[in-house]
């Protein structure tokens, strides 16, 4: 069981909430989504998350947001969950829970002035429009323009149901790698997973905060983050950006805040 303590993280005058939609087991055997992944490594995995294996040996994953709520009041969303239903073409086991979680958190959909969506796959996008109409109608959805003009090769149905009524809400801003988003706070090219992947980095100067997407998605990459995970779009970009974005994090102790793993926040 989290905490409730467990479930929020100031960094200066910043608060981060988790949110988390659902939770569920992945679709096949977690040897076929990181087939580079050794018994020994599994052991260290498991051991720094044991609350991501079944006993039956299945992947149990998370599928979690994040709100950064500025000093200035500003509210930003960091993606946007697995929705209301369970997308027919989508894999994901539930359907999200993240109006309750905003609640509990003090946050209504219009206070909300960003949504940053790390890339355009259905486990993190599924808050953003519901029915046709924006659902936080006063944000602002920033996305990688990489990831924008990529959207036919990462997810072909998103141009239909994600990205034209955003574009006809007027609500779209195209980014090119960093783009600062608050005192501290900016967007960072992370590609690999999907070509315009992105992740959030915050930071106070005492300390930093990795708001990941899916720059890594187990505790397996986190032990090794040369493992590749077998739903990468460019499994070398990805590696890269994984070895090096962990290694500067580990230089400084800080920590991630993490879409897939059991615990929200854990160190780099
Ligand atoms: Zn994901």
């Amino acid at each position: 069981m989290i905490g409730a303590m467990a479930l929020r993280r100031d960094i200066g005058s910043t608060t981060v909430f988790a949110l988390e939609d659902g939770a569920g087991t992945f679709f096949e055997p977690r040897q076929q989504a990181f087939p580079a992944a050794t018994a020994a490594l599994w052991q260290c995995a498991d051991e720094r998350d044991p609350a991501a294996v079944t006993a039956g040996g299945q992947w149990r994953l998370r599928f979690r947001c994040f709100a950064i709520r500025l000093e200035s009041g500003q509210t930003i969303l960091v993606d946007a969950g697995i929705g209301p239903t369970r997308p027919p073409s989508g894999w994901t086991p539930v359907p999200g829970r993240l109006p309750e979680e905003l609640a509990a958190a003090g946050i209504a959909p219009a206070d909300v002035t960003a949504v940053v969506l790390t890339h355009l796959h259905t486990d993190h996008v599924g808050w953003a429009v519901v029915d046709a109409a924006p659902y936080f109608p006063r944000a602002r959805y920033v996305l990688q323009r990489a990831e924008v003009e990529a959207v036919r090769a990462v997810n072909p149905g998103l141009r239909r149901f994600l990205l034209k009524p955003l574009t006809s809400a007027g609500l779209v801003q195209l980014v090119d790698g960093t783009e600062r988003l608050g005192p501290g706070l900016s967007t960072v090219a992370t590609p690999g997973h999907t070509p315009g992947h992105q992740s959030v980095l915050l930071s106070d100067g005492a300390e930093t905060l990795l708001l990941t997407g899916d720059l890594l998605v187990h505790a397996v990459q986190l032990v090794d983050p040369d493992i590749g995970f077998r739903y990468e779009w460019d499994r070398t970009a990805a590696r890269r950006s994984r070895v090096e974005l962990l290694a500067d994090l580990r230089r400084v102790g800080g920590v991630l805040a993490t879409a897939h793993l059991s615990e929200p926040f854990v160190p780099a």
